[in-house]
């Protein structure tokens, strides 16, 4: 067993703020401490940063990292320090980072016990931010049971159970743990366990940071759902997305006036509608396209066919070009004051009169041969513009 003084301090005092520590070895800008404070990183908890105060000059702990059993601080190589080695250097941690991600840690051991518990789903992976968690597991979960995690953890939150570090030798360990250790198991001579609630309803071997209590966490709530990747948020930073995401809704509701499942059924319904029109409208599109030569007319020997449909998307447009006649040129003036040219005529290329359009109207446009495009607010007659281009070509 360790002793006392071997076990880190950010493990024994996870709430403490600063420090007053020696410095045992340098390199360059980088320090070696006789007290191991800031977490070095790991199990997807990223490492402390925070300053460090000599002299009364503060200086910016940028990383700290561990090699071996070495707890390296680096502090920013833009400054030039002159560090002596045994000399006192005041501490103080990021506390506000720490914390946020002490809390993330310590959702994330409830969360993923209740996956195990509820769902039997492992947790395969998981990385924190700022109050906010990555999660994934290994059997994807509908919404409802994600749903139900979300509100098990809350009740539990609320519960308020503690949270509880111990460490143990191995031989401790394999005798009175190993088989009640929910997911990795420890290969280390001394172990460190995180316990859930005074009857430990979750234990698992971990090396970070947890806040003492549950309820430290206030509450999670869930950002996304993608296969079996879940995005979770806490405390703070969760209850503003929750009402930011609320304030959307209300947006919705007010524009739809439908509430929660008629709202639901609104939006899709609409959607359905929307993709029906928009066949219809390719139909249409397709139509007008194959039978361009029937109701054109002649301009200076070309066939033309001027078109006004605002209600038409240009992408609509677009995707039934392929139908256009033979040695035809049509000119659209379609949705959002979109001038759309399309021609099978190689005498007369869709992207030649755009371009004496723009020199004409000092405005934005550009395409191809066979189709092109520029945008007319605002402009007046925008077809009997094209017929004049035309007309002046040759
Ligand atoms: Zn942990």
């Amino acid at each position: 067993m360790k002793k006392d003084s071997q076990i880190p301090l950010y493990w024994k005092a996870p709430y403490q703020k600063e420090i007053l520590a020696k410095i045992t070895a340098i390199k360059d800008n980088e320090i070696q401490l006789d007290q191991s404070f800031f977490y070095p990183g790991g199990g997807g908890q990223l490492p402390d940063n925070g300053t460090l105060i000599l002299n009364d000059n503060e200086h910016q702990i940028i990383d700290t990292y561990k090699v071996g059993d070495e707890i390296w601080h680096k502090i920013d190589p833009e400054v030039k320090i002159n560090f002596d080695l045994f000399q006192d250097v005041l501490l103080r941690l990021n506390w506000e980072r720490r914390y946020a991600f002490m809390k993330a840690h310590s959702a994330q051991h409830l969360i993923s016990h209740l996956f195990k518990k509820l769902y039997d789903s492992d947790t395969s992976k998981a990385n924190f931010e700022i109050d906010k968690m990555e999660i994934e597991i290994l059997k994807p979960l509908s919404f409802e049971e994600v749903l139900n995690v979300m509100n098990e953890a809350n009740d539990l939150i609320l519960r308020g159970d503690e949270i509880k570090s111990i460490i143990v030798d191995k031989e401790t360990y394999q005798k009175n743990y190993l088989s009640k250790t929910r997911g990795k198991k420890s290969q280390e001579d001394v172990v460190r366990l995180i316990q859930l609630g005074e009857d430990g309803f979750d234990l698992v071997c971990c090396g970070g940071i947890h806040v003492d209590n549950l309820s430290e966490i206030k509450g999670i709530f869930l950002e996304s759902v993608k296969e079996n990747t879940i995005k979770l948020l806490v405390d703070r930073v969760g209850l503003e997305f929750t009402n930011k995401q609320r304030k959307l809704m209300i947006e919705l509701e007010n524009l739809t006036t439908k509430k929660g499942d008629k709202l639901l059924e609104t939006i899709r319904n609409k959607l359905i509608e929307n993709q029906s029109l928009e066949e219809a409208s390719v139909i249409l599109m397709k139509f007008l396209l194959k039978e361009s030569k029937s109701l054109s007319k002649k301009i200076n020997n070309h066939t033309i066919l001027l078109l006004s449909l605002p209600e038409v998307d240009r992408q609509i447009i677009q995707y039934s070009a392929k139908e256009l006649c033979k040695d035809v040129f049509v000119a659209i003036l379609a949705k959002n004051d979109i001038l759309c040219l399309l021609s099978s005529d190689k005498s007369l290329p869709a992207d030649e009169i755009v371009k004496i359009l723009m020199k004409k109207l000092d405005r934005k446009g550009g395409g191809s041969k066979a189709f092109a495009q520029i945008f007319v607010k605002e402009v007046d007659e925008p077809l009997k513009l094209v017929e004049d281009s035309i007309l002046s070509c040759n």
